[in-house]
């Protein structure tokens, strides 16, 4: 029982028993008489008395139970107030839990995003410094796998031609079932010339690449710049779902994509620039700038392994004849077909050139004179030989050469093709359709200090002082 409500009960029954006490004080005649004796003020103040000391009792036990009951309920309540202030922390523990999980998700998320815009970045640094083909499809691969974490993923890249995209790079967990190679009528993305996304229960998905495997959904994105088709990023997933990618990730890889392009596209540009500008146009042959560089890197070279260069100037003879003869269009086919029989009877490592007008240059590397020579004498045979069968040509065409050998003659390639040259003018003044090798007028003096040693094989050093040097064969 709660101490106010025994407290109330106590306060009754004082009350109840003093009552009764005195009540039966008072209806006892013997009481009458034995008080009567005591009677002073003629009144019976003892009942009275006790009466009032009961009353008493009973405000007292009354305020007492009032008292406790009024603290008894300022303590629920205190206790009430205490409990809703515990759900309310709780509540707000709770609450900054969730808030913390919320931050914590977010700031991964930024420091996740904060690392693949510094993979974009360095991808993009790489991408500049690229030199090949090869290379930038190798860079941009291996940044998207830095860049493209949670998918499966192929990357697809096209060769030169522009007709055939090949696999690249895959990762992911399907990266073994993709094509490795697409053209344009297997997928979307190339027909369409920009992103494409599908998603579908069935087998039968437009994309050629889905249907594969059980592909239901995929994300295709072009990596492209100015109608220029360089590649594809296949984005692919077994769920069925409507967005394979965030917002900020789709906005992301579409950024990513089209950086990549940009720099397929500039090294295209690069790559034809400087192909216009050491190419010929006529023969596709190096012209006399694309000559300079490849000269001064062979000598180098030549310099540094220890072995000797040789170099072939080559005049067609009496050529203003035969654009007299047969007109200007005739000769362009004629420097044609000179500049191919050339190209096909040259090793892989031989530079051919057209050094202006009708005249080329050879750039044999690891090639001593009396090689070269002989080599020469052969290809001029050639020449005409096959002239003579050949419909672009309206009648044989013969060659004069001037040949003369690094470091030999001169470790200058300026100074080389001059005398080759030297050889020529002895060649054409000998009666054309020779070959002429370079004889200093004086012996060249060698400082041993700045010539490079050379190896020569023994056949050669028995032979070498044999050169018919100004000899037309
Ligand atoms: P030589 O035997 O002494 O070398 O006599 P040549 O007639 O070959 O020499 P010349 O220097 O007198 O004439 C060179 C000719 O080459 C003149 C020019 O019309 C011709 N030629 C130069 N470039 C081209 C070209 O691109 N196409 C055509 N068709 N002819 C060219
Ligand atoms: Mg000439
Ligand atoms: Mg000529």
């Amino acid at each position: 029982m709660k101490r106010s409500v025994s407290d109330f009960l106590i306060a009754i029954g004082v009350f109840l028993v003093s009552y009764l006490v005195a009540a039966i004080l008072a209806l006892n005649e013997y009481w009458l008489t034995w008080t009567a004796g005591y009677s002073y003020l003629g009144v019976d103040e003892l009942p009275v008395a006790l009466s009032f000391f009961s009353l008493m009792l009973a405000w007292y036990a009354w305020r007492r139970w009032q008292e406790a009951s009024i603290s008894h309920q300022q303590l629920s309540e205190t206790i009430e107030q205490l409990r809703i202030e515990v759900e309310e922390r709780k509540l707000a523990v709770e609450h900054a839990h969730v808030l913390s999980a919320t931050k914590n998700e977010i700031l991964e998320n930024e420091y996740l995003r904060s690392k693949k815009l510094e993979q974009v970045r360095l991808m993009g640094d790489c991408l500049a410094a690229a030199t090949s083909l090869k290379e930038l499809q190798e860079i941009s691969v291996t940044y998207l796998k830095n860049i493209i974490l949670d998918h499966t993923v192929s990357v697809l890249f096209a060769d030169k031609a522009f007709k055939n995209w090949t696999l690249v790079g895959a990762w992911g967990v399907h990266e073994d079932k993709v094509y490795t190679q697409v053209s344009l009528k297997d997928c979307q993305v190339l027909r369409q010339s920009k992103a494409y996304i599908e998603s579908s229960n069935t087998q039968s998905m437009l994309c050629g690449n889905a249907n594969l495997t059980s592909i239901k959904s995929v994300a295709c994105y072009p990596i492209a710049c100015h109608e220029m088709q360089f590649g594809v990023l296949h984005i692919r997933s077994e769920k069925l779902t409507e967005s394979l990618l965030s917002s900020e990730d789709e906005e992301m890889i579409v950024a990513v994509c089209n950086t990549i392009g940009l720099h397929f596209y500039n090294a295209q540009l690069r790559a034809e620039l400087s192909l216009a500008s050491n190419r010929d146009e006529l023969t596709g042959l190096l012209n006399r700038r694309g000559l300079g560089n490849t000269l001064k890197r062979e000598i180098k070279a030549s310099e540094l392994q220890g072995y000797e260069v040789t170099v072939a100037m080559i005049d067609i003879d009496h050529f203003k004849k035969y654009n007299d003869s047969f007109g200007h269009q005739e000769g362009d086919k004629a420097l044609r077909f000179v500049a191919e029989t050339l190209a096909q009877n040259m090793r892989a490592r031989d530079v051919v050139a057209r050094y202006g007008g009708e005249e080329f240059i050879l750039v044999l590397p690891n090639t001593s004179k009396i090689e070269a020579y002989k080599k020469l004498k052969m290809v001029i045979a050639k020449v005409a030989e096959d002239s003579h069968n050949s419909p672009d040509c309206k009648r044989v065409i013969t060659l004069s050469v001037g040949i003369a050998t690094c470091p030999q003659d001169h470790e200058n390639e300026e100074m080389l093709i001059k005398s080759a040259d030297l050889a020529l003018y002895a060649a054409k003044k000998r009666g054309r359709n020779c070959v002429i090798a370079y004889k200093a007028p004086s012996p060249v003096k060698h400082d041993p200090a700045k010539s490079h040693p050379v190896k020569k094989s023994p056949a050669e050093n028995s032979s070498a002082k044999t050169i018919p040097t100004r000899q037309v064969e």
